[in-house]
């Protein structure tokens, strides 16, 4: 199967590692099996996208990335003293003073190590009644047959035994407040590392990992660490519930044809027929998780699939599948009259008549 991958990625790429970010984006549209497919494989999507001639509009400054590690080294400064103090305020504890946090050293040989490395520090810190921060350390979590290693920002474990993710953003928390999409992005990344938290606590038959995560922003306008805890509880639902619908991507690579390969040296023609044989399922919510979300939106287009107005148009459009069926069902020329899509099509489409003062004709 590793060589199967490795051909469809291209024998000499290198594999591109699953995160949270594309596992919760993956979670979030468990039906498209090109992304669990190219996500499988190790594609890297933004080079497949830039090579067929829709680049992804998205992805972090360089200008942003430094600013953002200069914020993550400042929180975690002191030995994680800080850190641990804006979980504790939210937690209602008296916060620990600098000597009271342990760092456990989490280096190890490669990812297999590093994660062997973070279980024992995870262990060890539970149940010695002291604080202790995991800074970066490695969660593994098997999707769709496809193993991820994950790194969170940090995991502080609590006197009591306790387990939280912390994430670290560089936007704003602005009187207490950030933008609603952004915190909801970084509670799904959270709730990945809490399920991952979650299958070592129960290998080890130790630790709590909790519904919360710590969300770590720059205060206001400045570069003063504030925090806040954001319920996991729904994501952690949804992402369980959406990680398992996934495909096993041995069974997607299986129907598709020889020869096909992502490798982005390859003609862009060639790259177009190789991504057009696996089925996607594309939406606009693509937009802000796919670095192929350009392309696929240009081939939904040109097939005049209705996906591309919203998951909710097309759930209510039951059996029509494109804007032309669509539309001949509105005017009468297709579709099945017992069909409640139907029936409300023609009816709007007579209500518009009437509104314009003319005949029910096809909405062209
Ligand atoms: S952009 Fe394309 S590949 Fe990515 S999730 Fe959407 S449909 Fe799938």
């Amino acid at each position: 199967m590793l060589r199967r991958l490795a051909e469809l990625r291209g024998p000499a790429v290198p594999p591109r590692p699953l995160d949270a970010r594309a596992l919760a984006a993956l979670a979030a549209n468990p039906g498209c099996r090109r992304r669990a497919l190219l996500d499988g494989a190790g594609v890297d999507k933004g080079a497949l996208a830039q090579a067929l001639g829709a680049p992804a509009a998205f992805g972090r400054s360089q200008f942003a990335f430094v600013r953002g590690h200069a914020f993550e080294s400042r929180v975690k400064a002191d030995g994680g003293a800080e850190l641990v103090r804006l979980l504790s305020e939210q937690l209602g504890h008296k916060p620990p003073e600098p000597d009271e946090v342990d760092v456990p050293e989490l280096t190890a040989a490669g990812p297999e190590g590093r994660t062997a490395r973070t279980a024992l520090a995870l262990r060890q810190a539970t149940g010695a009644g002291r604080w202790a921060l995991l800074d970066h350390p490695m969660l593994a979590l098997t999707i769709a047959g496809t193993p991820a290693y994950l790194e969170p920002d940090a995991v502080v474990v609590g006197p009591d035994g306790g387990w939280t993710v912390v994430e670290i953003k560089s936007f704003a928390m602005i009187d207490g407040a950030a933008d609603a999409a952004k915190v909801g992005a970084a509670a799904r990344q959270a709730a990945v590392y809490a399920l991952a938290l979650r299958g070592v606590a129960d290998r080890l038959a130790a630790g709590r990992v909790s519904e919360q995560a710590l969300l770590v922003c720059p205060k206001d306008f400045s570069n003063l660490p504030t925090a806040a805890l954001i319920d996991l509880r729904k994501p952690l639902a949804t992402t369980r519930r959406q990680l398992s619908r996934l495909v096993r991507v041995e069974e997607i690579a299986a129907g598709l044809p020889e020869g096909v390969c992502f490798d982005p040296d390859r003609p862009a023609a060639e790259l177009a027929a190789a991504v057009a044989a696996v089925p996607a399922a594309y939406a606009p919510d693509c937009l802000a998780g796919c670095e192929l979300a350009f392309h696929c939106r240009e081939r939904a287009r040109q097939a005049g699939l209705v996906e591309r107005l919203g998951r909710s148009v097309r759930a209510e459009l039951g059996g029509l599948a494109t804007v032309e069926s669509v539309l001949a069902a509105a005017g009468g020329d297709g579709g099945d009259p017992d069909d409640p899509a139907v029936a409300a099509l023609r009816r709007a489409a007579a209500l518009r008549a009437e509104a314009l003062g003319r005949e029910a004709a096809p909405c062209r």
